[in-house]
Formats: C-alpha cells, sequence, structure tokens
C-alpha cells in the first residue's frame, strides 16, 4: 500500500501526547486522511486513531486520556475507506519482547513477499499496511534485545522507510539505508523529539539537533540516546521529490531549506526558459518559491495573479447547480484586475496528469491574461515512484504518453517549459547531486523493486491522487 505520512515521535516530555498533537498538525500536508497517537505511561499503551484531519481526530478529552511523557503520532492519506480503521497508524500489538507501537514513512518493496511468507506461517495480520510486515518480524526474532531484533528486521525489509517505534520504555526511530524520506532529530527540555519535516520541531519549540543518517537506528531510553547501523549497504538516494513538492517550504530537508532550494529551481528555469512577459504568478502554494526565483533571475515582477481558499478540505459538497469548472474555482480563484491584457509566466511546481494544469491556465486565460507561458520548476514526471510518494501509473503520466509540444497543446499554454533533470540538481547546492533519487523523472530506481505493484495487499478503491486535486 502507498503511503504519503508524517510522523512524530516524543521521549521524556511532560505531555507527550499534546506534544505530539502539535507536531502532527505542522505535518498535515504530509498526509490528510488519518491521524493517530499512542501515549505511554508506567508501561501501558493510550490509543487514540481516527479517520480525519488532525483538528477532526484530537480534542481536550482524547488529549487528556493519551497520558504520559513519551508518544508517537502519524499523519497518512490512506487508501480505503472510513470502515478500515484498522490502517491507521500507528499500529500496536502485544509481543514476545514487550507491547509496541509503531508509525511509518515510506513503502517497502519486498512486504507483500514478507506477508505472503508470515501468512503461511501462520501469522495474523490486523491490517493491510506494509509497515505491520515490520511488527510480525520484530514479534517472531529470535533475538533477545529488542534493538537487534530490529536491526535484523530492517534489515529484510526493502524499499523506504522512516519510523518511529514506541516500546514499553523507549522511543526507537530509523532510516533506511537509501534515506529515501527525511527525519530529524530534536530536543526539547531534558527529552528528545523525532519528526519527519524540522516545521514540527519549530512550532513546539524544540531545537533542531540533526538529521538520523541514511541506515541508523537510535534507541533512546531513560539513560539517553543509542545509534546503531542497519546492516545493509547502499547508496544514499534521498527523494528529491521532497524538495520539488511534498516538503513543507519552511522545512530542512536533507540539510537544506525547502524554500531556498525552490527558489534556486525558479532562478534556473527562468536561464533555462526565459520569455518575454509583463509578469511572474504561480500557482499557489506549490509554485510560490519557485515564481520567486524565476521573477528575481528574469527581472520580470512577481504578482499574485490567484488566490486559494484554504478552507477547502478534501471533500465539499457539490452544488446542485451546474456550475462550470466548479471544483478547481473552489480553491483557486484568478485575479482578472491583475491578468488582464497581460503576458504572464505561470510556475508550477510539477506536471503529473497535466489535468488540473489545463484548467488553470483556461482559467488564467478566462481572468484576461494574454498570452500564458507554463514553466514547470521540475522535470516531466516519467515514472510511478515506489518509495512513498503517490503518483499514478505510467499510463496515466502525461509525459509518457504526449510529446512537449503535445502537452503545451493539451494544457492550453503559450509556451511550456520544464527545469532539467541537471538543472534540478544542480540548484541543490549542499548536496552532491548523486546523492538523490531521481527516478519519477528518469526511471533509475535506486534499487530493484522486488513486489512491483504488489505491495497492494488489498485492491485500491478510492483513486486518492484523482481526489486531492
Ligand atoms: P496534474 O499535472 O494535473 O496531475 O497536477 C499537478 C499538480 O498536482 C501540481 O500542482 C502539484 O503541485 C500537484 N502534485 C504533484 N504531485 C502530487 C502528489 N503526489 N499528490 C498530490 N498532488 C500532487
Amino acid at each position: 500500500m502507498k503511503d504519503e505520512c508524517g510522523v512524530f515521535g516524543v521521549f521524556g516530555i511532560e505531555d507527550a501526547a499534546r506534544l505530539a498533537y502539535l507536531g502532527l498538525y505542522a505535518l498535515q500536508h504530509r498526509g490528510e486522511e488519518s491521524a493517530g497517537i499512542v501515549s505511554l505511561d508506567a508501561g501501558h499503551f493510550y490509543v487514540v486513531k481516527e479517520m480525519g484531519l488532525v483538528s477532526d481526530v484530537f480534542h481536550e478529552d482524547n488529549l487528556s486520556y493519551l497520558k504520559g511523557k513519551t508518544a508517537i503520532g502519524h499523519v497518512r492519506y490512506s487508501t480505503t475507506g472510513s470502515n478500515n480503521i484498522n490502517n491507521i497508524q500507528p499500529l500496536y500489538s502485544k509481543t514476545a519482547k514487550g507491547k509496541l507501537a509503531i508509525a511509518h514513512n515510506g513503502n517497502l518493496t519486498n512486504a507483500f513477499t514478507i506477508y505472503k511468507r508470515l501468512k503461511e506461517e501462520g501469522a495474523l495480520f490486523q491490517s493491510t499496511v506494509d509497515s505491520e510486515t515490520i511488527l510480525h518480524l520484530i514479534a517472531r526474532s529470535k533475538e533477545k534485545s529488542v534493538t537487534a531484533a530490529f536491526q535484523k528486521a530492517l534489515a529484510e525489509v526493502q524499499g523506504a522507510y522512516s519510523l518511529v517505534c514506541l516500546g514499553e520504555n523507549f522511543l526507537m526511530a530509523a532510516r533506511d539505508p537509501y534515506g529515501f524520506r527525511p527525519l530529524v532529530l530534536g530536543r526539547l527540555e531534558d527529552g528528545y523529539i523525532v519528526t519527519s519535516e524540522t516545521c514540527a520541531l519549530d512550532l513546539i519549540g524544540a531545537e533542531y539537533v540533526r538529521e538520523i543518517e541514511n541506515g541508523e537506528m537510535i534507541y533512546i531510553d531513560d539513560t539517553g540516546i543509542t545509534s546503531f547501523r542497519i546492516p545493509v549497504v547502499a547508496k544514499p538516494a534521498f527523494c528529491v521529490f521532497e524538495h520539488v513538492y511534498f516538503s513543507r517550504p519552511d522545512s530542512l530537508v536533507f540539510g537544506e531549506n525547502v524554500h531556498l532550494v525552490r527558489k534556486e529551481f525558479g532562478k534556473t528555469l527562468a536561464r533555462e526558459y526565459p520569455i518575454d512577459a509583463d509578469l511572474v504568478m504561480a500557482i499557489p502554494d506549490s509554485g510560490n518559491s519557485a515564481a520567486l526565483g524565476y521573477a528575481q533571475e528574469s527581472g520580470i515582477p512577481f504578482e499574485i495573479g490567484m488566490t486559494r481558499n484554504h478552507y477547502v478540505g478534501r471533500t465539499f459538497i457539490q452544488p446542485n447547480q451546474k456550475i462550470r469548472d466548479f471544483n478547481v474555482k473552489v480553491k483557486l480563484n484568478p485575479i482578472s484586475s491583475v491578468l488582464k491584457g497581460k503576458r504572464v509566466v505561470v510556475i508550477d511546481d510539477s506536471l503529473v496528469r497535466g489535468t488540473t494544469s489545463k484548467q488553470r491556465v483556461a482559467a488564467i486565460r478566462k481572468a484576461g491574461a494574454s498570452e500564458v507561458h507554463l514553466r514547470i520548476s521540475s522535470p516531466p514526471v516519467m515514472f510511478p515512484c515506489h518509495f512513498g510518494i503517490d503518483t499514478p501509473k505510467r499510463e496515466k503520466l502525461i509525459a509518457t504518453q504526449k510529446t512537449l509540444e503535445e502537452i503545451r497543446r493539451f494544457v492550453g499554454a503559450d509556451s511550456l517549459g520544464y527545469l532539467s533533470r541537471e538543472g534540478m540538481l544542480a540548484s541543490i547546492s549542499n548536496i552532491k547531486s548523486d546523492k538523490f533519487c531521481t527516478a519519477c523523472f528518469d526511471g533509475n530506481y535506486p534499487l530493484k523493486v522486488q513486489d512491483k505493484g504488489k505491495y497492494t495487499f488489498e485492491k485500491r478503491n478510492i483513486n486518492l491522487y484523482a481526489q486531492k486535486g
């Protein structure tokens, strides 16, 4: 099952669940379908998890129920309906190693093979989430110590995982040997925080300490932190799409601020695809930073050409009357007083299926723009992600079906330019370009995907990508 998720762990701080709740608020963009927290108090686990946004799931009563100074939390896009509450993370279980709860961001590419084997051996699966295989592997391990059991389990699973795990007296965190997804360590008072993005540390006033390294596992208990290596050799493959689209602009991801990286993408794009125009605008919010960079580099003024309604949830009641382009308009509205008669450069972060871009270009034109030049601050998305970003099937990706000129015509732009792969990597200054996974753009998967298409234990019955819009 493919997940886009955020994780948060607290060790040794009063009201841990309330901190986790705030942290999950900051990570909401990483998963809007369900949220959960498991807290630990005197060896007992307290659990709250439900479908919905963080603000829907948690309230005063259930936060007071989540006692203790240690907790983990999770937000995710789930793939099946509300009846599938078993799939909401954190998952938890009683094992021979004590009670364990786990929250995972990423996608395990051999989970189906492990699942089949364990099921044949008699394991009872509670959910259809790939992360549950890790719990089973630990539970069945012959290793005496929980850290050794964990290390072995993590050496067996393949793919992407940034995870936090709660035991009866410890918090553990691990990042896969490729380091696909981010995971950072922070300090607050005498305790520790582990979370997907630094924006969650900022919100609770925690100090950023460092990234959990790729291939690192940390164990935190009352005596402090111990670091272990996961015994798998791999070349780093940090997900470049975290910088392109997924992470929040105020986060430090893989050691670099996302907004500044996106601004560099925009500057490079302006050099690669210049155009004579009156203004540069973004598709809010995903194109904001790159649009600013494009404007600064080209000298063309930046303008707000479209506003976004921030209060639109994932679903809304459709109007009875037929309102044209309702789904686009309810979220984004062009400002015709700005756009009328203007030659506009429109910046968006990525072009995936092309359908929303087509509607947006049409809306900008209808608002009076005389020319619409679409610039995309990443290369064409050509391949599905197997490591935790929800992408449609290959044949649904517009760049696999059409030439550049055909895409331009399809989206209805006067010109179209994508940031080159080289330009994208050169824009990320601190990290060597060979440390990124760019598989969605070039098909170079950093590891062989064993269970391609099979790790979906159940058939996905809703296409969430299509829903997100
Ligand atoms: P489209 O080309 O019509 O499929 O839509 C592209 C838009 O979707 C861009 O504005 C992106 O910000 C956004 N987007 C890119 N990747 C994803 C994803 N994995 N999930 C949801 N939205 C995405």
